[in-house]
């Protein structure tokens, strides 16, 4: 692995698939102890964890099931205030248990979006999986029940994540160099 250049930016090698798979049959031992018996609707967030997702599931050793939404935000009323809105979702997941996919979690505020919006819909319960998490950038108020790896604040690409459309179809997570 070494530096590569995506448009304007160059981003240096960061964790490898080897450490991503690590990461995530860790994961995956844990959802296979903790929801077995709750035939789950794992609803993954796309673009960003089309990769994730699929390399998660593979070790999933329960009945489940698999959906796929994306998030539109817009300016809410307020300003200051973003409006998440799940599109896409054609399953009724009224009194469904409901496990979210997600790429990374740095403000929080996508999944935040999702929750209200799941709350809604009338689920009977969420979880949360996210292969990565900012730590020092999350200020949601909610747990996360399943996490990967936590990194700081730096700006990475790979492993479906993107810099404008391109990069997410890198096997590793490379890095911005600043
Ligand atoms: P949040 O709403 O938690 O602030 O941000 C979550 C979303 O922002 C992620 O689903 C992802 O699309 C994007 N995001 C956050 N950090 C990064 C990053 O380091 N690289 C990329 N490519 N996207 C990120
Ligand atoms: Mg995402």
């Amino acid at each position: 692995m070494s530096v590569i250049q995506i448009l304007d930016k160059k981003f240096e090698p960061y964790i490898s698939y080897n450490e991503i798979e690590l990461a995530i049959d860790k994961m995956a031992k844990k959802i296979n102890d903790e929801l077995k018996d709750d035939l789950p609707v794992f609803l993954m967030i796309l673009n960003g964890s089309f990769m994730f997702g699929a390399d998660l599931m593979k070790r999933i050793d329960f009945p489940c099931e698999v959906s796929f939404v994306k998030v539109a935000s817009y300016a809410g009323t307020k300003s200051t205030e973003e409006v998440k809105e799940l599109i896409g979702l054609n399953e009724d997941l009224k009194g469904r248990n409901v496990v979210i996919v997600e790429d990374i979690i740095d403000s929080g505020l996508t999944i935040d979006g999702i929750l209200k919006d799941l709350k809604n819909k009338g689920v009977k319960s969420v979880k949360i999986s996210t292969l990565l998490l900012k730590p020092k950038a999350f200020k949601g108020s909610y747990d996360i029940d399943y996490v990967g790896m936590e990194i700081p604040n730096d700006f990475i690409v790979g492993y479906g994540l993107d810099y404008n459309q391109l990069g997410r179809n890198l096997k590793d997570i490379y890095k911005i160099v600043e």
